[in-house]
């Protein structure tokens, strides 16, 4: 039985059809190859949504969403991967935007979410720092206040696309005495302002969307304040719960799963074609098995919340687990399913446009070893995993 119906399933065309006209070919081919997209594609798709009043999913209309149902959300999401649309920037979408519209001031909300709408404002994220990811509350970047500014000092590090964002949502020490969680502003950042440098961090898919970034001397006006001063830990809970990943990965990992099948086909052993090896078939299997199970466990999850009932299970912790565990295992297999036309490496940068005329290998296996890499990632970043069974752990212990 499916968790969608009749009209979700209307719903579902109406998107497909939107994204086969609105998304050019060469974006949908260059998503296809998974690279990290870029600033351009970014702000051209969203413009496209935003045409529709769909460019910020999960927002309510009252804030210039589409106010979609929890399955409406959730199928867009699949229908976009799918299609090869770009990522909308979780930064802005997900992340700064709804703690501006429920906990910034009428300013706040009248400045910045236009700007996140229309994407002509990109965010970057500033909560990590060098000494500070899982236990983050340890964080040292301080912002002493200074007439009508605050003036920050201090280093971010792993700051997703900071190298082509226009502003930063920062966690600052604003109180050195007290419980470390009760001394903590969250501030918005013009990353034009004197002070602010930012280096690249290339990760190892050879890739750049990572970034350090330094603050030195950097002013910051008061009214950039988000709530009141010292409150910052609780908003940025609130968003953490966010970034465990609504959709569990499952998008993501059918795209890859569908990828992996499509190379498995096109990839030759002595015998045929890899797909009909009966033991390449039971792990591909296998794997197609567990990816139904956690597709399932993800509707029921979103069911219970739609239904108001989500309980005090820490089931975003746990789906977030298997999600993230089971992308890992399709794109490993999907390396091995390419042999030795894993090994070429394409770089992001000569191989995200258009295509040489002289590759080492053939079309299908460009991207695939970058994506693998990069996502060993996944099962860190949105809270460690070890973290998050440490909170499953947590929670069902407790009683
Ligand atoms: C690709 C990528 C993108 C990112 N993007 C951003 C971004 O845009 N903005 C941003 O602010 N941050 C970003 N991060 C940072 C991310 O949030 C942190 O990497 C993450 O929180 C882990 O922190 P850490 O790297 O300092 O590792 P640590 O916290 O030092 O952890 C190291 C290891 O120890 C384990 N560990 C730590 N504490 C415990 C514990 N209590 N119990 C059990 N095990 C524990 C961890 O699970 C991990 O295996 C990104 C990270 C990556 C990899």
């Amino acid at each position: 039985m499916s968790f969608f119906t009749a009209e979700d399933e209307t719903f579902r065309l109406e998107v497909r059809r939107f994204i086969q006209t609105a998304l050019p070919l060469e974006m949908r081919e260059r998503n296809h190859r998974a690279y990290h997209p870029t600033r351009d594609d970014v702000v051209l798709w969203t413009k496209a949504l935003q045409q529709k009043g769909w460019s910020v999913p999960s927002w309510p209309i009252e804030y210039g969403g589409p106010g979609w149902t929890v399955r409406q959300r959730h199928i867009f999401e699949e229908e976009c991967f799918l299609g090869g649309a770009p990522e909308l920037s979780p930064q802005g979408n997900s992340l700064v935007g709804p703690v501006i519209y429920t906990f910034g001031n009428q300013e706040q909300k009248t400045r910045f979410l236009p700007g996140i709408i229309s994407a002509d404002q990109l965010w970057a994220q500033g909560f990590s720092e060098p000494n500070s990811g899982s236990d983050l509350a340890s964080l040292r970047t301080r912002a002493d206040r200074d007439g009508d500014h605050y003036v920050v000092n201090g280093q971010k590090t792993w700051t997703s696309e900071g190298h082509f964002s226009d502003w930063l949502f920062l966690l600052v020490r604003t109180r050195q005495d007290g419980k470390p969680q009760a001394g903590i502003s969250f501030l918005l950042v013009d990353m034009k302002t004197p002070g602010i440098t930012v280096r690249p961090i290339i990760s190892i898919d050879e890739g750049h969307s990572l970034n350090e970034v330094f603050l030195e001397d950097v002013r910051v006006p008061v009214e950039n304040l988000v709530g009141e001063e010292n409150q910052g830990w609780t908003y940025a809970k609130v968003l953490l719960g966010e970034e465990r990943s609504f959709s569990a990965m499952v998008p993501r990992c059918k795209m890859e799963f569908e990828r992996l099948r499509r190379n498995a086909s096109f990839s030759r052993t002595s015998r045929g074609r890899l797909i009909d090896d009966p033991h390449f078939a039971k792990r591909l299997s296998a794997l197609e098995i567990e990816l139904l199970a956690h597709e399932t466990t993800t509707w029921r999850v979103l069911a219970e919340e739609e239904s108001g009932h989500a309980g005090a299970m820490p089931t975003s912790s746990i789906i977030k687990i298997k999600g993230t565990e089971l992308l890992q295992q399709i794109e490993l297999l999907s390396v091995e399913a390419l042999g030795l036309d894993a090994m070429p490496v394409y770089p992001e940068e000569e191989y995200r446009e258009a295509l040489p005329a002289t590759m080492p290998g053939p079309v299908h296996a460009v991207g695939v070893t970058s994506e693998m890499f990069y996502r060993r990632a996944a099962t860190i970043y949105g809270g460690t995993n070890e973290i998050q069974r440490n909170l499953i752990a947590g929670t069902l212990l407790k009683g």
